[in-house]
């Protein structure tokens, strides 16, 4: 395996994404640059952490320590205003299985039934790191501001993408295409904030 960079995630989706966000900024990109968590035989590590920056760091140390290879992850969720910023780094969790992405988006929403439009906002938020193998640690949050539906809608993208109207849009993020969810996602923006330090140590 001669990739540089191995990105600390099983979700399939996630990694297209990052795929399609990194190859435009990335000269020479091709997929296999980015090796997947799955390519190596390294455990999960516990994602005990309160924040997505804690838990993105969480999963790209351990990855670069038992890799040896520089390792990106990240860690993001859903913000509820109403909720106080739940789910939160609960969100891949929040109907007690880790994952369901239906049963967290249907409970979201059973939970948020009687809440008006006015005060449905919420934001979409991810912590990308970069930790390299000798140990330096680079981190950018991004974040898109929406509204949420009252009903899923689309077919695209995953989680709650559904029921997430970004500012500025009628539509959900699961009606757009992926270029348009990408140019605007939380993880298009964090990502896009880190290439610069992802560039630098390819070319190091
Ligand atoms: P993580 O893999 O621990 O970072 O968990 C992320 C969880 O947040 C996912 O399982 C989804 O429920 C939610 N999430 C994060 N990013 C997105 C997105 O782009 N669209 C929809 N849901 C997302």
């Amino acid at each position: 395996m001669n990739a540089r960079l191995v990105f600390a995630t099983s979700n399939e989706h996630k990694l297209s994404e990052l795929e399609a966000i990194l190859a435009p900024a990335w000269h020479g990109f091709t997929p296999g640059c980015v090796a997947r968590m799955s390519d190596f035989s390294v455990p999960s590590p516990v994602e005990d952490g309160v924040t997505f920056e804690e838990n993105s760091l969480i999963k790209a140390r351990a990855l670069a320590r038992a890799t040896g290879t520089a390792a990106i992850a990240d860690d993001s969720g859903i913000a509820v205003d109403v909720l106080g910023g739940a789910p939160g780094v609960f969100s891949a969790r929040w109907s007690g299985r880790h994952g369901d992405d239906e049963a967290n988006l249907n409970l979201l929403l059973n939970q948020l039934s009687d809440v008006p439009d006015r005060h449905r906002g919420a934001a979409f938020v991810s912590a990308a790191v970069l930790v390299t193998p000798d140990g330096r640690e680079f981190i950018q949050r991004g974040e898109v501001r929406g509204t949420l539906a009252r009903s899923p809608r689309g077919q695209g993208g995953f989680g709650y993408d559904p029921i997430f109207i970004p500012d500025g849009y009628r539509v959900t993020i699961a009606q757009m295409s992926a270029e348009e969810k990408n140019a605007i996602s939380h993880r298009g923006i964090a990502f896009g904030a880190l290439m610069p330090r992802i560039v630098e140590y390819l070319r190091s």
